[in-house]
């Protein structure tokens, strides 16, 4: 069997060729990092989750029209997309007050924000993504004005559409990363929701407890990272609930 190329290799994902022109295999890894890259462990089961959990988010936006690069999953740990050319901006949407944002501003975490917050940061692990503003970003030509318009559309649609689904299984979408794409299509091109939507990019609260059911549960020593998850999966029914004699196989 040939061989298939390698495009890029990252933290949590390795991109490939797709079978067709025009599209890419992500291959979810079970690799763990935070803060750079500091603190780093092999997670059995994260990729296989978190492919299956950002199968389900991009589904979703696709079926309401929020255009993404999710095609479909081929495995327990690929998914064949579109291929496109990643905008390097981390788009941060905020709803209540944690991590970065609490540090910088002195609010305390789980402070509910009075409106949404839409943040930026260039997207560079030597610099650490450092925070920019649309003046950078329009200054250096990373994104025009009409593409940032577009991405402050997109980035709000997926944020209602991902605190309604969260809120409807007993869970408050504290804060979220995304990254946006350019699509060409002949002579035009198209932003579209990129990369991954998981709990790896996303801080999830439990309504009732505040339990972290998210990437935190790694960072700050929390517990079972693959538990956390698979608590999210089964509450959205991404995955069967477990009758508690066995738990669902994550390792392929
Ligand atoms: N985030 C991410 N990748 C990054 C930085 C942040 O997915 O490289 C997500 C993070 O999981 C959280 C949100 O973006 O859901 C806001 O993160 P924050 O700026 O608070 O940074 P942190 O405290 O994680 O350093």
């Amino acid at each position: 069997m040939a061989r298939r190329k390698k495009i890029y290799e990252g933290k949590a994902k390795i991109l490939y060729e797709g079978p067709e022109p025009g599209t890419i295999v992500q291959y979810f890894k079970d690799d763990a990092t935070a803060f750079n890259a500091q603190k780093k462990d092999v997670i059995e089961g994260k990729g296989v989750l978190n492919n299956r959990l950002s199968e389900f988010f991009m589904t979703g936006l696709n079926n309401i029209g929020v255009p993404t690069h999710f095609l479909r999953r081929l495995n327990m740990r690929e998914q064949l997309c579109r291929s496109c050319e990643i905008i390097p901006l981390e788009v941060i949407v905020r709803n209540v007050a944690a991590g970065s944002l609490s540090k910088r501003l002195g609010i305390e975490e789980g402070t509910q924000l009075p409106r949404p917050i839409v943040e930026y940061c260039f997207k560079n692990d030597e610099l650490g993504d450092p925070l920019v503003t649309e003046e950078h970003i329009a200054a250096f030509g990373w994104a025009s004005q009409q593409d940032m318009d577009d991405i402050v559309h997109l980035a709000l649609r997926v944020n209602d559409f991902l605190s309604g689904v969260m809120m409807a299984v007993g869970i408050k979408l504290v804060d979220f990363k995304i990254e946006i794409g350019r699509v060409y299509e002949g002579d035009f091109q198209r932003l579209v929701v990129a990369d991954e939507i998981s709990p790896d990019s996303c801080r999830l609260w439990d309504i009732e407890t505040g339990k972290h059911l998210d990437k935190d549960v790694f960072r700050r020593d929390l517990g079972s990272l693959t538990d956390a998850y698979t608590e999210v999966a089964q509450r959205l029914g991404v995955l069967p609930r477990s009758t508690g004699a066995t738990k669902p196989t994550l390792i392929n």
